[in-house]
């Protein structure tokens, strides 16, 4: 069987011909396998999705009860038949509930790894090397300059200006979905014990991951309704980045602008955005840890999406493995 014949790109997402079902698939199908509740990944109105049970339940809270005709849950690990192609959930490191998916049948092998990381986080499982003949990767962060720094450097940096500016509000941009949680996570981490505020779009995710065993600690609503302005001098509030152009931002006294991202690590992103304290965390791998997990796989050919396609399959085929970008379109990550 060829790969193209097992995994194929369509317009409505990667298709898979003999289990008729497609990966991540950005319009409604008939039957959807979601790796993770990112909403340019997981969109509600598919008849049928199969996806962790972690997934399903954040799709649940974000798109509603009823945000599916139907839902099957898979373990990590678990092989199920979708019409005779073995199909195989395996951690992703990227959010709570994240997944690789590896699609099989007639002794080939095709991983696609939707999006994927392999810092540590302890706010998820951590990734799983899955050798395979051919490895579906992301490439948001695929050029060489994009190098993560540990994300304890960068909360250390956060924690060091909470000291340094007491009368101020430290207001931390970062996605509603696994971001904002593990931000908290790392401040937990280092130490810091005070309530974490917290935007009201953050509010649902956040108790789902404490509910899951997640320990994020005391987090508070960042209304200053509920208090008086000073109240929060001094304090870590994090909010959807979304939330930092209108009025909300501006209720905090003298707000230090902050954003977790991988993207921070472009000083002219953080400038046009008004960032004053960019912290570099992202929920991606960085140029090295996609180089080194496509070289472990190891896949004799590599299918890259979503992202800067050119510079990793030029990457790829210097080693000598096969590559091509698959365009895939309608994949603007959420998530970092
Ligand atoms: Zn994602």
């Amino acid at each position: 069987m060829r790969a193209s014949d097992l995994l194929q790109p369509r317009p409505e997402g990667l298709y898979c011909p003999p289990g008729d079902f497609f990966i991540d698939p950005v319009r409604p199908v008939a039957r959807a396998l979601i790796t993770h509740g990112h909403s340019d990944h997981a969109r509600a109105g598919h008849a049928k999705v199969l996806a962790t049970r972690q997934t399903l339940d954040i799709m649940a809270l974000r798109y509603g009860e009823d945000f599916a005709g139907a839902t099957q849950a898979v373990g990590f690990g678990e092989t199920i038949d979708v019409a005779g192609v073995s199909v195989t959930f395996h951690p992703a490191g990227h959010v709570l509930g994240s997944a690789q998916i590896a699609v099989e049948k007639g002794g080939l092998r095709i991983v696609a790894s939707g999006d994927y990381k392999r810092m540590p986080d302890a706010t998820c499982t951590p990734f799983e090397l899955v050798p395979c003949d051919v490895f579906i990767t992301e490439a948001t962060f695929a050029l060489p300059v994009f190098r993560h720094p540990p994300p304890q450097e960068e909360i250390a940096r956060l924690l060091k200006s909470v000291a340094q500016f007491p009368e101020r509000t430290h207001l931390v941009g970062a996605y509603a979905l696994g971001k904002a949680q593990r931000v908290m996570k790392l401040l937990r981490q280092a130490g810091y014990d005070r309530p974490i505020h917290i935007h009201g779009a953050l509010a649902r995710l956040s108790a789902y991951y404490q509910n899951e065993g997640i320990d994020l600690g005391a987090l508070e609503p960042a209304t200053v309704e509920a208090g008086r302005k000073g109240d929060f001098a001094g304090a870590v509030v994090i909010g959807p980045p979304s939330a930092f152009a209108d009025r909300w931002a501006r209720r905090f006294p003298d707000p230090v602008s902050c954003f977790a991202s991988g993207w921070m690590r472009i000083r002219q992103r953080a400038r046009q955005r008004g960032v004053e304290l960019p912290l570099i965390i992202s929920d991606h791998c960085d140029w090295d840890e996609l180089c080194e997990t496509i070289t472990e796989t190891g896949a004799g050919e590599v299918w890259v999406t979503h992202g800067r396609e050119e510079a990793l399959v030029r990457w790829c085929e210097l080693q000598g493995i096969s590559a091509r970008p698959l365009h895939l379109v309608g994949y603007e990550d959420e998530g970092d």
